[in-house]
């Protein structure tokens, strides 16, 4: 699929084409334009040539039956991974990614430590969505929610991830409400600026996963240049600006992170209203293994002994998180 040049294409009809052929992408959901038969044969060959509508998707399902992979092939080769996560109370979260590979390095992630290839078009971002979009409409069931929580730094694309997701909100379209939107980002504090003063009622989530600087710039490179202080202080202003929540994710790796110690630090960073902690277990990787249940549950009871809200249930992103990058590791 590639739908980035649509506007050109349609440059010489009329204002109405323009309607049906949208309607036909994001209502309908077509595959093909030959299954739109309100357009011209002629007008269909060269929409097919031009803005093809196929998406190149190979399937992974996951063991637990309650979401879905996929590694999807864009039209240079690469591929990037989307995700499709069902929850038992009815919503439909589809995890896309923004870049194909990723700058920041995090050491625990397979999407950093593959390196970066390059940023998402906003027509591949959108495509991720549209794939999940189709074969959920097979079963009478549509998109509810949208993280940015796949491969890549969302806010190293910004501009295409906002263009995307005004494409994914609009009402004559996918229409998923921004409040369904949520942008996880490793805390870049330009782009947390930026985006308090967008006015869209998005979700904002930090990946946190360090209580002090000298691990989280250990885990996150990325640290060294903004530093906790500084983050938070760019969330303080968002939240003052916005009035909105923020979550902050903690992974919970083995002997990294994890101790009552990690966690009382942590209960200090985190005692401000709005905010609240997502704690997820971690999928092992090369170097790191995941917590045991208990250090989690350990962990969980003395932020809460604090007073800090705490979620384990993976609100935004699920069990899926766990795959961030690994399968189109896989596939190179
Ligand atoms: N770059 C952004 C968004 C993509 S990563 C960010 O870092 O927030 C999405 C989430 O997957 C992040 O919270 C990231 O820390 C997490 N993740 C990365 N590797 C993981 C692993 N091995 N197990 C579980 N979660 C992981
Ligand atoms: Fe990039 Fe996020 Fe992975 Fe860090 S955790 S390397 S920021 S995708």
């Amino acid at each position: 699929m590639n739908i980035e040049n649509l506007e050109q294409v349609l440059d010489k009809e009329p204002g109405y084409r323009v309607k049906q052929v949208k309607q036909a992408i994001y209502v309908n959901l077509a595959s093909n334009w030959d299954e739109v038969t309100v357009l011209s044969k002629d007008l269909r060959a060269k929409l097919n040539k031009e803005a093809p509508l196929d998406i190149k998707a190979e399937a992974f399902d996951s063991k637990k039956g309650n979401s879905s992979k996929v590694l999807i092939t864009l039209q240079d080769g690469l591929s990037i991974e989307t995700v499709l996560m069902k929850h038992s109370d009815g919503r439909r979260t589809v995890c896309v990614s923004s870049q194909v590979g990723c700058p920041l390095g995090c050491s625990f992630c397979a999407t950093g430590q593959m390196g970066f290839k390059r940023n998402l078009t906003v027509s591949e971002i959108v495509e991720q969505v549209l794939y999940w979009a189709r074969e959920l409409k097979k079963h009478d069931e549509r998109v509810s929610n949208v993280v940015f929580m796949g491969m890549g730094e969302p806010f190293l694309n910004y501009d295409n991830v906002l263009a995307a997701i005004r494409i994914l909100n609009d009402g004559d379209g996918l229409n998923i409400g921004a409040r369904r939107i949520s942008i996880s980002t490793a805390g870049l504090i330009v782009e947390i600026r930026k985006l308090a003063k967008e006015d869209m009622q998005i979700n904002l989530a930090i990946s946190l996963h360090a209580p002090n600087d000298a691990l989280r710039t250990k885990l996150m490179p990325v640290n060294a240049k903004v530093s906790i202080r500084r983050l938070l202080k760019a969330v303080d202003d968002y939240i003052a600006l916005t009035n909105r929540k923020v979550m902050f994710e903690y992974l919970l790796i083995n002997g990294e992170n994890d101790t009552n110690n990690h966690a009382e630090q942590l209960a200090k960073l985190m005692d401000k209203p709005l905010y609240m902690v997502n704690l997820i277990p971690f999928n092992p990787t090369q170097k790191y293994t995941s917590s045991s249940k208990k250090t989690i549950n350990n962990f969980r009871e003395t932020l809460e002994s604090f007073g800090i809200e705490v979620s384990q249930r993976h609100g935004y992103g699920g069990d899926i998180k766990a795959a961030c990058g690994q399968l189109a590791g896989r596939k190179k």
